[in-house]
């Protein structure tokens, strides 16, 4: 059986050895004679793999013991009115940076609920870049401030996280999550759909630091409460059970198999880089995003003409290198290289655009 290389923005492909321990699993969980899809959530053998998945999480992560890890449905996106409901209740303020779409949907949905400050963004090129910021425009009242930390269509991400002082520092972690190491301790909150980086769909993980929790709206529904996840320990309501034990598997991959995050991080600079260095001698492939900006997860680039993209992207898909068309508003292509994507991947990658780039260039 071939797999292709997927290089979707997410849903994205997980790691081999975690797909095959849970088809070896998928009938009989542990001699319990069912499958995990089928076990009670308040089975003591599920409550062994939530567990397991959070204890995982905090060793992988270095999760400080004063932030609480919440798994949650809904997407990020949920994550877009949560944030605002839980945290923006001390001054209503909060402040961000528009660094692309999904930014651009955390400042509108926050909007509802307080006043919020877009205190700069990148918009005037495509989002193509990380703004300097002014730290004169930030408010030191704000109840957060909120950055989009890998920003997904755009390919560009925040080497420097901006200096908050004692305004929590909240992030869209969604696509960058487990990548590389990452100091919590910087941030208030952190939150990330799991569709990337850390299992299937369905799965929202939040980060927050416990003095962040119990503080929501009057009016916040009871689910929507960070205090309702942290007194039930995520079992409030039904957990997405299987996600949460994907999750659990990936990461015991990452520590067992990857090295940690310390081992990710040098995988994926390693992947990265041999896409960068090539879109960087290609005379047809060029990057779109600033050098000091550039993802290591997500990785745009244009040939300069739509005729061309498009023939590139339909050979590749024939050639099993899927979904490598480029986010609508950036054009061209776009490869996700997350976690699970293998060097070898890249490498074929690369092999192919300078076999095209010879057969078009
Ligand atoms: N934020 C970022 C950075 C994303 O990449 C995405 C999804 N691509 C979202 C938010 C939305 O996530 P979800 O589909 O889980 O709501």
């Amino acid at each position: 059986m071939a797999r292709a290389y997927n290089f979707s923005a997410g849903p994205s492909m997980l790691p081999e050895s975690v797909l095959a321990k849970a088809a070896s699993e998928m009938l009989d969980y542990q001699g319990t004679g069912e499958s995990v899809m089928e076990m009670s959530h308040r089975s003591k053998e599920y409550q062994a793999i939530i567990d397991g998945c959070e204890a995982l999480l905090r060793e992988v992560m270095g999760i400080p013991d004063n932030y609480k890890v919440l798994f949650l449905q809904g997407g990020a996106s949920s994550q877009f009115a949560m944030v605002p409901m839980n945290l923006m209740t001390g001054s209503g303020k909060a402040d961000f940076v528009i660094t692309g779409q999904w930014a651009t949907k955390a400042y509108k949905e926050a909007s509802r609920y307080g006043d919020c400050k877009a205190v700069a963004s990148s918009k005037d090129k495509t989002f193509s870049y990380i703004p300097k910021l002014d730290p004169a425009e930030f408010r030191t009242d704000a109840d957060y401030f909120h950055i989009c930390l890998n920003n997904t269509i755009y390919g560009t991400v925040w080497h420097e996280l901006p200096d908050t002082g004692s305004v929590p520092l909240v992030a869209d972690v969604s696509s960058c999550i487990l990548s590389e190491p990452i100091d919590v301790s910087r941030f208030g909150l952190l939150y990330a759909g799991a569709q990337k980086n850390m299992g299937p769909a369905g799965l929202t993980v939040v980060i927050v630091r416990e003095d962040l929790v119990g503080k929501a709206m009057e009016s916040t529904p009871t689910m929507f409460n960070y205090q309702t996840h942290v007194d039930n320990g995520s079992m409030f309501n039904t957990p997405p059970t299987y996600a949460i034990y994907i999750c659990k598997l990936v990461l015991e991959w990452l520590k067992n198999e990857v090295g940690g995050l310390a081992g990710m991080k040098k995988i994926n600079e390693k992947k990265a880089g041999l896409l960068y260095d090539f879109l960087d001698r290609s005379k047809l492939f060029k990057g779109t995003v600033a050098k000091e900006d550039r993802s290591l997860m997500n990785i745009p680039f244009v040939t300069g003409s739509d005729e061309l993209d498009a023939k590139f992207v339909s050979e590749a898909k024939a050639a099993g290198f899927l979904n490598l068309k480029g986010h609508r508003s950036v054009g061209g292509m776009r490869a996700s290289i997350y976690n699970a994507m293998p060097v070898e991947g890249v490498e074929k990658l690369v092999a192919l655009m300078a076999k095209f780039e010879e057969a078009n260039g």
